[in-house]
Order: C-alpha cells, then structure tokens, then sequence
C-alpha cells in the first residue's frame, strides 16, 4: 500500500492528543518527502549520522527526533537541530546532551527510557533508577536539558496480553512521576504491531515506521 494511503488510515484512528512519529530509518529521501507533502511534519531515526544526513536533505520545518540508542561522542553532531531524543537512559548521557546544547545555545528535550519488556535486549532504566535520576540535583543543575517525559519499549511478542500489562505499568509510572515532575507530559510508547494497545493505555506519542513506509530491507 503506498504512504499516502498507510498515512490517512493511521491519522483517521489518531486521537488529537496523541503525536504521530514518522520512523524513518533506512527509508531513502523520497519516502520521507512523500510524507512531508501530505503533511507530515515529525519524523523519527534511529541513528546520528543518517539523521545528519536526511536533515541536511530536507526542508527546515521538519522535526527531527532521535528514537535510537544513543553513542555519547555522536551527540555533537545533531545537537543544533535535533526536536526530542527518546532513548535516554543514564545521567552522563543527560550531561553530554547539556554541554552540547549549551554550545548551540539551545534547550533541548528528552525522554527518559524506561525498560518494560523483560527482553534482556531493550535498553532503558528501571522506574526506581529513572524516579532518582529525575529528581536528583544533579540533572537539576543541567540548565540546557529539560526531561519532558518517558518513553518505552513493549516485549517483540504477539502477547497482547504481557504487552498492555507493559504499557499499564508505564502509564502508572508516568502518572505517579508527572505529580513531583510537572515538566512530564509525554509518554513515548507504541509502534506500528501495537500502538492501538498504546493509545488506549494511555500513550500520547506512538513512533510509526514499516505501518507508513512498509517493511524495511533491514531490521535495526
Ligand atoms: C524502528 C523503531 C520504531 C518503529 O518500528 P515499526 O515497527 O516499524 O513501527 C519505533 N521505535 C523505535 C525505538 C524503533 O527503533
């Protein structure tokens, strides 16, 4: 099915709260700019290098948002135009992303990473270890980061169950976080096998890849 159509069927479901990610990795400039032409304005890599590349690329509306896991000496390289970076996990990652953000002058956001699945493969904090991170004077010192919320993984499974109980565990993490934490208002969660699961457990941002641009000729 071409993107136009992938597009309108996801959008037409897509409640008014909830932002729509276009996961563009792998995908050459012409699938993203088919995108952008009906409207698409937010799109999501998962890695520095061909994010650089493709924002380079593209008009200068876009919003650029790093979904991937992150290697610390590459922040450099987006660190003057990236909108959101989702993978955050440890507090000397936050001081990387500060210190080139102050040199850009900038504020940029991020969202904490927490782990849900039970995959040893996902990367991301236990809540406890995100809950003292968030508070901790440490990142309060950080003046060019600002956390805006969390976001998560589900386990690779067709499980529907284990995964709702994943996104539930999140969502309640997130409402107990966001009473000490006012500056949370994102909760990242749900992709294309399961954002449906997502939206009605209460994530306000689903990241879309292979359900928009079709399956990718490599799985990273
Ligand atoms: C690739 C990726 C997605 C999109 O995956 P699809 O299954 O193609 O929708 C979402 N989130 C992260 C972190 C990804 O790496």
């Amino acid at each position: 099915m071409s993107i136009k159509t992938n597009l309108s069927k996801i959008k037409k479901k897509l409640p008014s709260h909830v932002t729509l990610v276009a996961v563009s990795k792998t995908k050459p400039i012409e699938d993203i700019m088919r995108a952008y032409l009906l409207g698409q304005r937010v799109f999501g890599e998962n890695k520095i290098q061909e994010m650089v590349e493709k924002y380079q690329k593209m008009p200068k509306d876009i919003q650029w948002q790093m979904i991937g896991n992150l290697q610390r000496n590459k922040v450099k390289y987006m660190a003057s135009f990236v909108d959101l970076i989702h993978g955050v996990d440890s507090l000397k990652l936050l001081k990387e992303i500060n210190k080139q953000a102050e040199k850009h002058k900038r504020i940029i956001n991020c969202l904490i990473q927490i782990k849900i699945a039970q995959e040893d493969t996902k990367y991301g904090m236990p809540y406890e270890d995100a809950k003292n991170l968030i508070s901790s004077v440490e990142v309060k010192k950080l003046k060019n980061v600002l956390i805006v919320g969390l976001m998560g993984m589900a386990s690779f499974t067709q499980d529907k169950i284990l995964i709702k109980k994943e996104f539930k565990t999140l969502k309640s993490n997130f409402d107990k976080l966001q009473k000490t934490a006012s500056n949370l208002k994102i909760l990242s969660m749900g992709m294309s096998g399961d954002y449906t699961l997502a939206i009605e457990n209460g994530s306000t941002m689903i990241r879309l890849g292979s359900s928009i641009f079709g399956a990718r000729n490599y799985t990273n």
